[in-house]
């Protein structure tokens, strides 16, 4: 038989599920595709780090599949529902009997394979489908109802002790295979984005430098993750979720190599690891996705959200976007993640809550402002986060709970290292005052060209609380 592998967002040669598989039959022919779809990457607003990200990694796929004897095809589409006629047209040709792919648990996504699974069936072309992107299979973490469960905390302790029952394996790379078939050899042109600064030592490409990373952070840094995960100055995450959402890492290749290297925790204390409790938030809101298609349509699942009476002060916004708040922790934040396109959860955290909470600019603004700058960019995590945040999403934090920024800052990044590398104009002034703005003297001020702080943080809490409990407790 003739295979064909799709990639999409699994863009790795190990524990790929659709590539194993259809390279199981040593006397079968295995053909790959990848098919950019630029327009739909500008729709949805990917951010030009990401776009650069698949771009080098798809030329490292290829590279690493031509060591297996197979070529990676490359067309070039503009959106999801014209990448359809494209598949189709590269199975006509090249004969394609049988198709492999892994699930997208996106609406589009799920759409558009939809419509290639009839194509395909009209076309006499078989297609197998893996699940392979989430630890367990999106719907098999419910409660006895058989509903996604609304509390994380539960879905938590499912996923844990169903990690006794599943076997999870790292999988190896599929053996050579013997006959090479290789017809076009089209140079990969994905970028037509307005490229950025790109920080390769930062974002190393190729998957096995990223199992490498993987692995030491495994070993090395995972011990002191819980105590240490949250300061700012030491780096001390793992700095792989670029990679989970491009798929070059699998979450099952994490969970393996954890249970690999730390074998003295049984699968009941590996819920006791902050790490691990990571991967289950990704896990929990990948399932939501799955569950509830209007997620990945700006719709929201409670129905207060409405009611909500934002302000949604343009001014504000720019300066939020821009780190010209004059809260050094927030401006901070926004710099680094407009310079490098990553920014540590807490300070997600932070910024989101000031932005929805002390600002009350509508969630989605931020979401989309994140979503256009994140080399992480994902639409499960960053809707599921964002939601948690503004206290609308399912087990969200309550709408009373404001991060106050000054608070935040002294308590993770207490020697301002991480405001100084960010806010240079600050490098002056002293570390006892420079998270709260409000302390500094006019001489000080004099000496800095820094923003006066663009809200009051005690009376924004205060309306901000006043109108979520207005949305939420007026019908
Ligand atoms: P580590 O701390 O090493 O954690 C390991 C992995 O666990 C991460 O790579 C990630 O896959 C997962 N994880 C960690 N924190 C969370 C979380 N809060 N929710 C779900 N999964 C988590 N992450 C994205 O990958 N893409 C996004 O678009 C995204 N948007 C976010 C938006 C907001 C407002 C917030 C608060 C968080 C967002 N996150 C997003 C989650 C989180 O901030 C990042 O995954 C994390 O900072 C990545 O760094 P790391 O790989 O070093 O994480």
């Amino acid at each position: 038989t003739i295979n064909l592998v799709w990639f999409r967002n699994d863009l790795r040669i190990r524990n790929n599920l659709a590539l194993a598989s259809a390279c199981k039959n040593r006397k079968s022919v295995v053909l790959a595709l990848f098919i950019s779809v630029l327009e739909q990457w500008k729709t949805n607003l990917i951010s030009d780090r990401k776009a650069i990200l698949i771009h080098e990694h798809v030329i490292s796929l290829r590279k690493e599949l031509m060591k297996l004897n197979i070529f990676l095809h490359y067309c070039k589409s503009s959106t999801f529902l014209k990448s359809i006629d494209c598949l189709i047209t590269f199975c006509k040709k090249n004969k394609v009997q049988k198709l492999y792919y892994n699930y997208e648990y996106e609406f589009f996504e799920k759409k558009r394979d939809n419509i290639v699974a009839k194509r395909l069936k009209k076309n006499f072309i078989l297609s197998k489908g893996f699940h392979n992107s989430t630890l367990f299979e999106p719907g098999s973490i419910v409660n006895k109802k058989g509903e996604m469960y609304k509390k994380y905390s539960h879905f938590k302790k499912k996923c844990i002790m169903s990690l006794s029952e599943n076997n999870f394996n790292e999988y190896s790379i599929p053996k050579k295979r013997k006959i090479f078939v290789k017809k076009n050899n089209f140079k990969i042109s994905l970028l037509q984005f307005p490229i950025k600064k790109f920080y390769k030592q930062l974002f190393p490409i190729g998957e096995k430098k990223i199992l490498k990373k993987l692995k030491l952070f495994l070993k090395n840094k995972i011990q002191s993750y819980n105590i240490n995960r949250n300061c700012l100055s030491l780096n001390s995450t793992s700095m792989i979720s670029a990679y989970l959402s491009i798929g070059v890492l699998s979450p099952i290749q994490c969970l393996s190599i954890f249970l690999k290297y730390h074998s003295n925790i049984n699968t009941y204390t590996v819920g006791t690891c902050n790490w691990i409790n990571e991967l289950i938030w990704r896990e929990f809101f990948k399932h939501l996705l799955y569950f509830y298609p209007l997620l990945s349509k700006n719709q929201v699942l409670c129905n207060w959200e409405k009611r909500i009476q934002w302000k949604n002060n343009e001014k504000h916004f720019h300066a939020w976007k821009n780190g010209r708040t004059g809260f050094p922790i927030i401006d901070a934040g926004m710099r680094q993640l407009n310079k490098i396109g990553w920014i540590h959860n807490r300070i997600r955290m932070i910024t989101a809550s000031f932005l929805v909470k002390n600002l009350l600019i509508n969630w989605r603004n931020g979401e989309k402002y994140f979503i256009s700058q994140l080399i992480d960019g994902d639409l499960a995590l960053n809707n599921g986060n964002w939601q948690w945040i503004a206290s609308i999403g399912n087990d969200s934090a309550p709408y009373f709970r404001i991060f106050n920024p000054i608070v935040q800052s002294k308590k993770f990044d207490n020697m301002g290292i991480f405001i100084k590398k960010y806010v240079p104009e600050l490098k002056k002034v002293p570390i006892s005052i420079i998270h709260d703005p409000h302390l500094w003297s006019n001489s000080i001020k004099a000496t800095i060209k820094y923003p006066e702080p663009i809200v009051n943080l005690i009376s924004s809490r205060k309306i901000a609380i006043k109108i979520f409990k207005l949305a939420k407790f007026t019908s």
